[in-house]
């Protein structure tokens, strides 16, 4: 069957490929151990369940409006309000199914044929698919362990041409776990002050999950304001991957021509996931705060277990639930049967002698690196490095 050219301009998300692959293993009857998966390990927080079950009471169960339900926008702007000391009015927001489609819906808005999205390596492996999507061009920005996985101002003024269109990051950020001072925001922002034209979109799906203290927003910059899209949404902070809620805050004309392409992709997301998002942005946040202490005593774990196995260099993550270290030191060696070349290999031979699932940096646009999440139990993590130290000591 001839399928369109689309399909061949763009991979499978890597993350979700690894998910399946150790789910088939575990179908085979092997423990398999996931550290490849970007989702919390635990459960949605009462209170926003029990608002779910009352919106399917109270029969939430017709369509909704495009850009979502006026109360969930207005519930959006509150929590901007409240955490990030912005202002934005619900003609300002576009609520979608996940950030992920928040993503799809600004780049396709925003980015013509040829035109460029600059973007910091490690970035999250769905941006650059996006942008071969709408028939951009990738500009990727190298950044290393050694610099904490962060761009100076001098790389972004560097990677800007006159076809930019627009740049994209995140802070906290998936993979490297960087986080972005708001001194480090303002030597960036320096850079776009002479570049009027170009849209700044800012992930912050990992506000919460801050380990080096304030999140800051690029948006407090309230010059170039008007042109930053912050993509934000529930799936992390809240632990609600499945109810699909993502968001954006941008100017209104953007807003518009996010809703426009949303209207005829899947127009408003589900009912019931709105209703439960009102409780989760404008209820108690306690249930986020547990979730970080028990992702610092996990962070803290994993850091001291990674330090025992040699030639892995790891960063401190700031933000985010992931570890991305650097284990090209491996790369040649082998245990007599598999000789590993790349992280794909690191990451296959770990999943076929330690059981342990894990994304390989490739994915992320850094070959030198792989992810390990550290969303799962702290005994899990446990017997995952242990596994992980004797697959890698078999290597020579
Ligand atoms: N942005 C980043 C950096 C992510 O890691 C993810 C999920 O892994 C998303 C966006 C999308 O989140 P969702 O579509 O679940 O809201």
């Amino acid at each position: 069957m001839q399928l369109s050219s689309l399909l061949q301009r763009f991979n499978e998300p890597e993350t979700l490929k690894m998910a399946k692959l150790g789910r088939e293993l575990r179908a085979q009857g092997i423990d398999v151990i996931d550290l490849s998966l970007g989702e919390p390990d635990f459960d949605t927080p009462e209170h926003i369940k029990q608002s779910a079950i009352k919106a399917v009471n109270d029969n939430w169960s017709h369509y909704t409006p495009v850009p979502g339900f006026l109360d969930l926008r207005e519930a959006v702007c509150h929590k901007l309000k409240r955490d990030n000391n912005l202002d934005y009015k619900p003609e300002n927001i576009v609520v979608s199914t996940g950030a992920k489609q928040s993503l799809a819906n600004i780049i396709l808005a925003v980015v013509d044929d040829g035109e460029e999205v600059v973007i910091p390596t490690p970035y999250w492996v769905t941006y650059s698919e996006l942008v071969k999507i709408a028939r951009g061009k990738v500009v990727e920005i190298k950044t290393d362990s050694k610099d904490g996985f962060k761009i100076t101002p001098a790389q972004l003024e560097e990677a800007i041409t006159p076809k930019t269109k627009a740049f994209l990051f995140s802070s906290p950020c998936n993979p490297s776990g960087a986080v972005y001072s708001k001194h480090e925001l303002e030597g960036l922002v320096e850079v776009f002050r002479k570049y009027p034209n170009i849209i700044i979109i800012s992930d912050e799906i990992y506000e919460y999950i801050n380990f080096a203290g304030e999140h800051e927003s690029i948006a407090q910059f309230a010059d170039i304001k008007d042109r930053v899209v912050i993509v934000n949404g529930l799936s992390k902070g809240f632990a609600m991957t499945g109810w699909r809620i993502g968001y954006i805050a941008a100017d209104a004309a953007i807003a518009k021509a996010c809703e426009k392409l949303q209207g005829q992709f899947t127009s408003g997301t589900c009912s019931i996931a709105q209703k439960a998002g009102v409780a989760a942005l404008k209820e108690d946040l306690r249930p986020t705060f547990e979730m970080v202490e028990e992702f610092t005593k996990r962070r803290k774990r994993v850091l001291e277990l990674v330090k025992e196995i040699p030639g892995i260099e790891c960063s401190v993550p700031d933000g985010a639930f992931y570890i991305f270290p650097v284990v090209k030191s491996y790369y040649g060696k082998s245990d007599g049967q598999t000789t590993i070349n790349s992280s794909g290999d690191f990451c296959m031979y770990l999943l076929n002698t330690a059981h342990v699932s894990s994304v390989m940096g490739e994915a992320f646009g850094d070959p030198d690196c792989v992810r390990f999440s550290f969303a799962n139990s702290l005994p899990k993590i446990e017997e995952a490095w242990k596994r992980i130290k004797e697959a890698l000591a078999k290597l020579k």
